[in-house]
């Protein structure tokens, strides 16, 4: 398998050695205790990282605008409720 953009590789942490490719398992020479680390291209990645900022900037502004239009349409629900039992009274 290979890894997504900002993924350069996996990285043992006791010897160090790298392996491009493969989650399949631990460090083939250090055994069970060669746990592999996901080593990341930070290049790439600050790259991706600014546009999953762009898309949440984007989403957060979105949010806003449905919060205050629920907040508008609360009110004037509130007051058409509150004129409506007042007529009926
Ligand atoms: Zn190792």
């Amino acid at each position: 398998m290979s890894f997504p953009g900002c993924v350069s590789g996996l990285v043992c942490v006791r010897c160090g050695r790298r392996r491009a490719r493969g989650l399949d398992g631990p460090c083939a020479t250090c055994g069970p205790e060669g746990v592999l680390e996901i080593e990341f291209d930070l290049k790439k990645g600050s790259a991706f990282m600014e546009y999953v900022w762009k898309v949440a900037d984007g989403l957060a502004s979105a949010f806003g605008l449905i919060c205050l239009f629920l907040a508008g349409f609360l009110i004037v629900i509130t007051i058409i409720v509150a004129t409506l039992r007042r007529r009926h009274e």
